[in-house]
């Protein structure tokens, strides 16, 4: 799955990008109170609503510009949420014959990683879409991961890192038996 790595990024880049968004807009809100937060004390009320609605604009206008950009940054999330579920594979499950191939091709060894690269040491016990099927992923062999339980609930629908995919294809090359490919991961093309 080569274009893993261009998936992975750009995501990774979407969410750092939404949470500087987030900051930039609490810093704005927060400095834009703090400008007028001093109003001329014995005032009478007619000064005071004055005061307010100064605030209100001032508030209005420093907050325009990372407020845009968050409702830029959504649109965007929310194209790719729409595309993710529109590549979704019509088949859910993996069928017993995949199954059964995929956990035989691994030797009935889960095939994630348990930390420090190394390869997890229970059985396993489930198929596991390596790019994950909410996200587009298909529910063929060659997206199969053999995993226990325990690891195919950690890992759940998160995209795998290039490195994650990397170290796995690598262990692969260990047990694997040369006729088969230790390439891993595939995503359903748009309809
Ligand atoms: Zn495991």
């Amino acid at each position: 799955m080569p274009e893993l790595g261009r998936i992975y990024w750009t995501r990774q880049g979407l969410r750092l990008a939404y949470s500087a968004v987030m900051v930039w807009l609490a810093v704005a809100v927060m400095s834009a109170l703090m400008a007028k937060a001093t109003p001329a004390v014995g005032a009478g009320p007619s000064a005071a609503a004055g005061v307010l609605s100064g605030m209100v604009e001032n508030v209005v206008a420093t907050v325009a510009l990372p407020g845009v950009a968050a409702v830029v940054l959504g649109i965007a999330a929310a194209v790719i949420t729409g595309r993710d579920v529109r590549r979704r594979d019509p088949v859910r499950r993996f069928t017993r014959q995949q199954r059964r191939e995929g956990i035989a091709r691994s030797g009935g060894q889960c095939e994630m990683e348990a930390g420090f690269g190394r390869r997890c040491s229970r059985p396993a016990e489930h198929g596991d879409h390596f790019y994950p099927w909410s996200k587009g992923g298909s529910t063929s062999i060659q997206n199969f991961v053999a995993a226990c339980a325990r690891c195919n609930r950690a890992k759940g629908a998160k995209i795998p890192s290039p490195g994650q995919q990397e170290r796995l294809e690598r262990r692969r090359r260990d047990y694997l038996p040369p006729s088969s490919s230790v390439s891993v991961g595939e995503r359903q093309s748009l309809p």
